[in-house]
């Protein structure tokens, strides 16, 4: 281990803001944090947020799993733990990985084994996780946690604008709008960094409309908040849209010239007229009215979502409803406007979508359809890919019960507790064959594995991440990993050699030299360049000529003839809505001081001593209703499962609106949500589910 201290100029492993800063390493700790200097980072020219600054002690944590674990012979059948493990050497754990995966492809072939990718690694070792499944294993059943949280995003602006991403830059154009409209975010605490940001620039004058069901911490800036009803939001977009036609405030130059299809998406909002709107959705009509005019009359807008928005079953539809928004008020391909959906995790844009770790694409969004494509990367890996479009991660666990599915390898991913209806998954991972899970530690889903391989975390491994911009950035060590850990790109090319293929990359610059090769919208992104320029480049980057693109769509849209796609979107209500039985609705999200599944924060006893465990928001008047105080243990239930977490009892939200972390393996909310997925883009539906709440 390096003994002395180490400073690594790196990105931060939280969220996609993806703070630069500077880490500092001795003896296998991170000793500090400092942000980079100011003229060297492009989202955080001040500070980073309590994660980035405070969040780095789980990289020496006591449980790092340090040597590759298998399951001991003597092991009782489902019997979960780390006593059901012993350790092996790298070579037995490979070897093992190898038979398991081999002998079911053997017997049932290659469509009968899955790969599961992480945002939460590099660019690079997503790559060589789906080139993984597609040349070694031969399988099309790639996917990644993308799925989860911004799928229906990527699905909806392909759809309308071509590309899948923001189409704009955090400081520039999201720090200095005239006016921003954002929904499904609790943009405060799931990208602190970018609120900042924001508040800093509504204090100087812009306009912050916030649309959300609960009173999230931006909407205390806003200039107007209007509180919706989950699920519904297709109906207020559509209402809004129609009210800024029918008053000529929508830009006919830019819709008459960019777009197409502008008659059918007016024909499909004519029905939601303001009033409408009020029944569907409770959105008063002149809050509506208020809304559509302060955006169409502002000089440039941003139109800002998280996955209150996606994470429905209309999830693809709101993304296209609110892409419409944005186009008939003529807000992109200029600076200070543009869609931000705000990604969740450090590398979902790059290692959850550019690197096409998923079933439908290939890397850079390229069609599985298309021969050439097809054909450049069997030049490229004397493998022809799966050309069939593979099991979406949600549909994997349904696979594995039908028998189809029998195998599996997870890098990074903790499923166990991040999709929806935990019982199911579970059921799943002890009815499996073989599970292989790599991770940095004994997570929820590895205690179901065969083989575990200790994987080296972002802090002590070099590659790059993708931030929610399209930014792509350098990740530099400050630590050696523990024990035997090794980064996934080790793992994976040693697995890779075990099966035969020759991988034995010097390093991910040359990965990255194999993705310029094949994914055009990195074409010119080099490591050379990247060490040169420490803001890093947005993609698409076609050649080493080639600047980047801060914002995208300047002159033609993402399609052969340039021009934007109108797609009117339909409403429908959410599956589950509340009943007798279950009256109340229940919503999920994060808190500031978490991550995700909670793998790494968990961890960090800085952030444990703010939020130690789960809990759920109550109303006030439906505590009082329901005979609940204020931290009492309460049972909440679905028509899915039930669990027991403390009551909050605070007024964010309608009495009839609780909500409920993601962060926590007691009182998990996925115990709760149901299988519903969203048919374009089959992300679940997690924020609408009909519960019931007694004390215990
Ligand atoms: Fe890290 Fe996001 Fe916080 Fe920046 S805002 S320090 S990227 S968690």
């Amino acid at each position: 281990r390096l003994s002395r201290v180490e400073k690594a100029e790196t990105t931060c492993s939280y969220c996609a803001v993806g703070c630069r800063f500077e880490l500092y390493g001795k003896d296998g700790e991170v000793i500090g944090v400092r942000p980079a200097d100011p003229d060297s980072t492009p989202a955080n020219d001040f500070s980073t947020c309590v994660k980035g600054k405070f969040g780095y002690d789980f990289v020496d944590a006591d449980d790092r799993l340090e040597s590759p674990l298998v399951r001991r012979e003597d092991a009782p059948d489902g019997a979960v733990g780390r006593e059901a493990f012993r350790e092996a050497t790298w070579e037995e754990a490979i070897e093992r990985v190898y038979e398991g995966l081999s002998e079911i492809r053997e017997e049932h072939g290659p469509e009968a084994l899955s790969v599961v990718s992480s945002s939460k690694t590099t660019n690079e070792e997503n790559f060589l996780n789906q080139k993984f499944a597609r040349q070694v294993l031969g399988t099309p059943h790639v996917d990644n946690c993308a799925r989860l949280c911004h799928s229906s995003t990527v699905a909806g602006l392909k759809q309308t604008v071509g590309y899948g991403a923001m189409t704009n830059r955090i400081n520039e154009d999201v720090g200095e709008t005239d006016c921003y409209l954002i929904t499904g975010s609790n943009t405060t605490e799931s990208h602190p960094v970018l609120a900042t940001r924001i508040k800093q620039n509504v204090r100087e004058g812009a306009e912050l409309i916030v649309f959300d069901p609960r009173e999230v911490g931006v909407a205390e800036h806003a200039d107007q908040y209007v509180r919706t009803t989950p699920g519904e939001d297709v109906a207020w977009i559509n209402g809004m849209i129609r009210y800024i036609v029918e008053n000529d405030l929508h830009d006919e130059e830019f819709v008459e010239e960019r777009t197409k299809h502008f008659d059918e998406l007016v024909e499909k909002v004519e029905p939601f007229t303001p009033e409408k709107v009020e029944e569907l959705t409770a959105v008063p009509a002149e809050e509506l009215k208020r809304a559509a005019e302060t955006i169409a009359t502002a000089d440039t807008c941003i139109f800002g979502w998280a996955m209150g928005l996606t994470q429905h079953t209309t999830g693809t539809r709101n993304v296209l409803a609110i892409a419409n928004l944005a186009l008939v008020t003529g807000n992109l391909g200029k600076p200070r406007a543009g869609l931000s959906p705000f990604r969740g995790q450090n590398n979902v844009q790059g290692g959850g979508g550019d690197m096409g770790p998923a079933p439908h694409n290939l890397p850079g969004y390229q069609n599985l359809g298309d021969e050439d494509v097809l054909e450049k990367f069997e030049d490229e890996w004397g493998v022809r890919p799966p050309g069939d479009v593979g099991l979406r991660l949600p549909e994997q666990f349904h696979a594995i019960d039908d028998g189809e599915l029998c195998g599996m390898f997870i890098m990074g991913e903790n499923p166990v507790l991040s999709e929806p209806d935990i019982d199911n998954v579970e059921k799943a991972m002890r009815k499996i064959d073989f599970l292989a899970v790599q991770d940095i530690f004994l997570t929820e889903t590895a205690e179901y594995a065969d083989v575990i391989l200790p994987a080296a975390s972002a802090a002590e491994k070099s590659g790059t991440f993708t931030n929610t911009e399209r930014r792509i950035q350098r990740v530099r060590p400050a630590v050696d990993p523990p024990g035997e850990a090794k980064a996934d790109r080790k793992i994976l090319e040693q697995l890779a050699r075990r099966f035969g293929y020759d991988w034995d990359y010097d390093g991910p610059a040359e990965v990255m030299e194999e993705i310029n090769s094949l994914v055009p919208i990195y074409g010119g992104v080099t490591y050379e360049r990247l060490e040169a320029n420490t803001k890093g480049i947005q993609w698409p980057c076609f050649d080493e000529d080639d600047p980047g693109t801060p914002y995208l769509y300047e002159d033609e849209f993402n399609f052969d003839d340039g021009k934007a796609r109108f797609v009117p979107a339909d409403y429908a209500k959410p599956p589950d809505m509340p009943d007798e039985e279950y009256p109340l609705t229940l919503s999920s999200g994060r808190v500031l001081y978490h991550w995700h599944t909670g793998t790494m924060t968990r961890r960090v006893e800085t952030l444990m001593n703010h939020v130690p465990e789960s809990f759920v928001t109550v109303h006030p008047e439906m505590a009082d209703q329901l005979g609940i105080e204020n931290e009492e243990y309460v049972r909440v239930q679905s028509r899915q499962g039930e669990i027991v977490v403390r009551a909050n009892v605070e007024d964010t939200s309608d009495p009839g609106l609780v909500y409920i972390p993601m962060h926590f393996p007691q009182g998990a909310i996925n115990e709760l949500t149901q299988h519903e997925l969203d048919p374009t883009s089959y992300i679940p539906q997690y924020k609408v589910t009909s519960v019931r709440i007694t004390p215990l």
